[in-house]
């Protein structure tokens, strides 16, 4: 899980250039809630956050590919690495693929980027998407919480968005414009005085615990992407109360990642009028037509 030096130096070089000019709007732009709205039945998110620039994209993504392929490989020699046959990654490739067509528009990188789907056999209930699309599922998170195809095409929306949307790039930043503004090198691109307390990229992208706002766009984003695939925005809803009741108790578990309490709830089915249109269409169903979702009840045009 190592990230070569050369590669290190350049991102740090990169930064001390580019620091001084974004840091002073830095703080404002993190006053400003992220708006969105839903003009022409398009759902959209602006103010692209500054500290993301502290990294460069093409150098995030480098750093990704290298720390999913250390993971698939220590999947394969552990015997862990479910195979292309295998029915739960047929399932997981399937749904992801749908979806990947939907996301290109939030990204402008990444209609270029070589997206990878894996599932590893594992107790753990987890996946992730690493910046570049490279998505990685544990088996326990389909497995122990049984979840649905329109729960799987919730999940993956929403961890496709956090990587269109560059949340781990902002976050990898601002540790960085930290540690500058402290008087230290940043440790995380390997300059510390002590190797043994160097943070590892690979394990903050794994373990990336995301901010309320990350989470709100993540989900609008996510719910737009999978909804438009065909895959019931509804299921969110159940998805993330399922996912608060099997990991809520654990020290680092998948919800302490992805911050989850009444507000996101809340918000989640607010903006079911803005989704609900879209999955319709994507079913060729008037929303009227569409089934009552198990555990959500009956969604009504006029009910927010
Ligand atoms: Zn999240």
């Amino acid at each position: 899980m190592t990230v070569s030096f050369k590669l290190r130096a350049l991102v740090c070089a990169w930064t001390w250039a580019s620091l001084a000019p974004f840091s002073a709007h830095a703080q404002d732009e993190q006053k400003t809630p992220p708006p969105y709205s839903a003009p022409n039945n398009q759902i959209r998110f602006g103010n692209t956050a500054l500290f993301r620039n502290l990294i460069p994209p093409a150098t995030l993504e480098a750093q990704s590919a290298e720390e999913y392929a250390q993971v698939i490989l220590d999947a394969e020699r552990a015997k862990t690495l479910l195979p292309d046959t295998n029915p739960l990654v047929k399932r997981v490739r399937d749904i992801a693929n749908h979806e990947i067509p939907f996301a290109l528009k939030w990204n402008d990188r990444a209609k270029s980027w070589k997206w990878e789907i894996n599932v590893i056999k594992s107790p753990e209930e987890r996946m992730v998407c690493l910046p570049g699309g490279k998505i990685v599922v544990y088996s326990g998170l389909i497995e122990k919480l049984h979840l649905n195809d329109n729960e799987i095409g919730m999940m993956i929306g929403h961890e496709i968005a956090h990587a269109l949307r560059e949340h781990a790039r902002e976050r990898l930043g601002r540790q960085q414009a930290a540690q500058l503004s402290a008087g230290g090198m940043p440790q995380l691109f390997g300059f510390s005085n002590y190797p043994s307390q160097q943070s590892d990229i690979g394990d903050e992208l794994l373990s990336m615990r995301y901010s309320p706002a990350d989470e709100t766009e993540a989900d609008v984003i996510g719910s737009e992407i999978a909804s438009r695939a065909g895959y019931d925005p509804r299921a969110a809803v159940t998805l993330w109360n399922k996912i608060d009741t099997a990991t809520r108790r654990a020290d680092v578990g998948f919800i302490w990642l992805h911050p989850y309490g009444p507000d996101r709830r809340q918000d989640l089915l607010k903006r079911m009028p803005d989704m609900m249109p879209l999955y319709a269409k994507a079913v060729g169903k008037t929303i009227d037509q569409l089934s009552n979702y198990a555990g959500m009840g009956r969604f009504k045009k006029s009910g927010r």
